[in-house]
């Protein structure tokens, strides 16, 4: 396949308007794994064009965050990607956000809780760029990883709630043969932190259990997360939930699916994961 690159808006609006037939999309921060090749599969399983978007959006990062050491490789997501994909945007923040800018996009209460209570503005960045790239892409099928549950949910709501023709597909979390959650920000990780990491795993991996056993007392759930994760000293915790699937709401009692998640600092790295209770 003929990998096309292109920078600036009118350079992908021209070129997707040329591509006929569904058009999938998957937007990324580059530095892509496995996690976002599954994504970039799927779309092409699914859909007859490819389209993937690289971009480290800067509206999405608060100042205290790991903006400027964000690790970048171009070269190396360009070679990755092009035996799936069609076409490649890869703006700058100048494009995105030009001299003047000051239209936002906002989901409400869904953004409260979880990474939306740790990250003050992260989602309003987020919804801002994905709707930015909705409108110039205009995809038939957009990808999204369930490892970003809460931010799934967001532009789920954030579809239905402005009307966009586009069908969201959530996809499963790909990890590491130990457990852990593929991200790109795994590379900060020492040797020793990188062990540590998959604690998150293995506390969330205790907490089904319980489920499975039939504990349907969330409090009981989130406190065994803790515990696990207190066992690992290299792990600090910042949040650990138990919360409805569809609402993220903290559960008292789990009646339906569930969400369990949680985000925990090792080092300097900061790392999310979850897993979904079916009910
Ligand atoms: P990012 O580049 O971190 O913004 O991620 C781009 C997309 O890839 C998002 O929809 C993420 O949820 C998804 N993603 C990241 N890591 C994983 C993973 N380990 N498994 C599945 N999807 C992932």
């Amino acid at each position: 396949m003929n990998m096309r690159i292109v920078s600036t808006v009118d350079e992908i609006r021209n070129a997707r308007l040329i591509l006929d037939g569904t058009v999938g999309f998957v937007p990324t921060m580059g530095f892509l794994h496995a996690g976002h090749l599954a994504l970039i599969r799927r779309a092409r399983d699914e859909c007859r064009h490819v389209i993937v978007s690289i971009f480290v959006n800067p509206t999405q990062f608060n100042p205290n965050e790991d903006l400027a050491k964000y690790p970048r490789d171009l070269k190396r997501d360009f070679r990755l990607i092009e035996p799936f994909t069609d076409l490649v945007w890869t703006p700058t923040p100048e494009i995105m956000y030009p001299q003047g800018y000051q239209t936002w996009v906002e989901v409400e209460t869904l953004t409260s809780p979880l990474e939306g209570a740790a990250r003050a503005g992260h989602f309003r960045g987020v919804t801002t760029v994905v709707a930015k790239l909705f409108n110039i892409i205009q995809p038939t099928k957009a990808y999204f990883g369930q490892k970003d549950a809460q931010q799934a949910a967001v532009v789920r709501r954030m579809v239905r709630d402005l009307n966009f023709p586009i069908d969201i597909v959530v996809c499963p979390i790909v990890r590491e043969a130990d457990g852990l959650a593929l991200s790109s920000r795994n590379v900060y990780l020492n040797a020793e932190q990188r062990k540590a990491a998959t604690v998150l795993f293995r506390s969330l991996s205790a907490a089904k259990e319980l489920y499975e056993a039939g504990e349907r007392d969330a409090e009981k759930l989130r406190a065994k997360m803790k515990t696990v994760l207190a066992s690992e000293p290299l792990a600090k915790s910042q949040y650990v939930s138990c919360a409805d699937y569809d609402t993220l709401d903290e559960l008292t009692a789990i009646k339906g699916k569930a969400l369990l998640s949680m985000a925990v600092v090792i080092g300097e790295t900061r790392l999310i994961d979850n897993f979904v209770l079916a009910g």
